[in-house]
């Protein structure tokens, strides 16, 4: 029998915020990568998760989601995500089985009706819904775009997961491997500390802290024994989100050093050494210099 090519490609997740693209794509890596959280807007910037197997390559670009740009920083993302969708092979759109198109759905559905490769439809979070409302979801779906495929899926359990990676795989051109198979992410290590610092402050402050926080890491070196020292600065937008980040007696801080920490050492398999700042730069997600500083333009 002849052996099948290999193939390989891009391809973008798009999707609202919230619909579960990190949790999607960390699912199909089998490794956290991508942060997730029940806030949205995690993901600024474009991200790649890269997953190999013996038939081909995948590299996924996990963008921010679209949605009306309020502020600049805004409108960089969906800029981004725009952009993210040109030179791809193919698209996946999230979408939620919970609710029905909404407003950034119609926008989104737009961009793609301009795109010339294939567009997956993923209806996400099937566990938290029944079947007929599935149907009537993949029904009214359908009718708006020649979706290549409608998949059902759920990201949190895995359900239907595999379907779609053999469904992708499918759609790819033949070609190499654009990365060596072990590595998940081309991502600088760096970067990826700074989002689980992120992610860390989110999760711990819970809403007392919105979007106005950047983590930017200042220092990353490993030392001849292998422990890796990082340095990393908490920039929020106002004195009283400082107050919150450090909390009483810097323990808040402490909590979100240590949780940081322990995960950045699993990421790294090295034991590391954190040091967090924090810092008050007023609208500095309004402020086109602090943005390009912080790393978003
Ligand atoms: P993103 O903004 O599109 O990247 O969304 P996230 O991946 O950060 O997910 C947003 C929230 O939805 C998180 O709380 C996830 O745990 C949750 N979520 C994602 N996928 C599923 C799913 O299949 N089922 C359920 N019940 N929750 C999910
Ligand atoms: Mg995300």
């Amino acid at each position: 029998m002849p052996e099948l090519p290999f193939r390989s490609g891009f391809v973008a997740i798009v999707g609202r915020p919230n619909v579960g693209k990190s949790t999607l794509l960390n699912r199909i890596l089998g490794e956290k990568i991508v942060i997730t959280s029940d806030k949205p807007q995690t993901t600024r910037n474009r991200i790649q998760g890269i997953h190999t197997l013996p038939e081909g390559q995948i590299v996924f670009i996990d963008t921010p989601g679209i949605h009306r740009a309020r502020s600049r920083l805004n409108k960089t993302m969906v800029e981004t995500a725009l952009a993210a969708v040109e030179g791809v092979d193919a698209i996946l759109f999230l979408v939620e089985a919970t609710a029905p198109p909404e407003r950034e759905e119609e926008t989104l559905l737009a961009v793609l009706e301009r795109c010339r490769v294939p567009v997956l439809l993923v209806i996400n979070k099937v566990d938290l819904v029944a079947k007929e409302c599935l149907l009537e979801q993949i029904d009214g779906y359908a009718q708006r775009h020649p979706f290549r495929e409608i998949v059902p899926l759920s990201a949190l359990t895995g359900d239907g997961v595999e379907r779609l990676v053999a469904l992708v795989l499918g759609l790819l051109p033949g070609g190499p491997a654009y990365y060596p198979e072990d590595i998940l992410t081309d991502l600088p290590e760096r970067f990826v500390a700074a989002e689980i610092i992120r992610e860390k402050v989110f999760r711990l402050t819970r809403d007392e802290i919105p979007y106005a926080t950047a983590v930017t890491v200042d220092s990353f070196t490993e030392r001849p024994d292998g422990l890796v020292a990082i340095a990393a600065t908490i920039t929020v937008e106002r004195d009283t989100q400082k107050g919150i980040v450090i909390g009483r007696g810097g323990a808040m801080l402490k909590k979100i050093g240590s949780q940081a920490r322990r995960e950045i050492e699993q990421l790294l398999a090295t034991r590391v050494f954190l040091e967090l700042f924090v810092r008050v730069r007023k609208h500095w997600s309004d402020n086109p210099q602090m943005l390009k500083e912080l790393g978003y333009e």
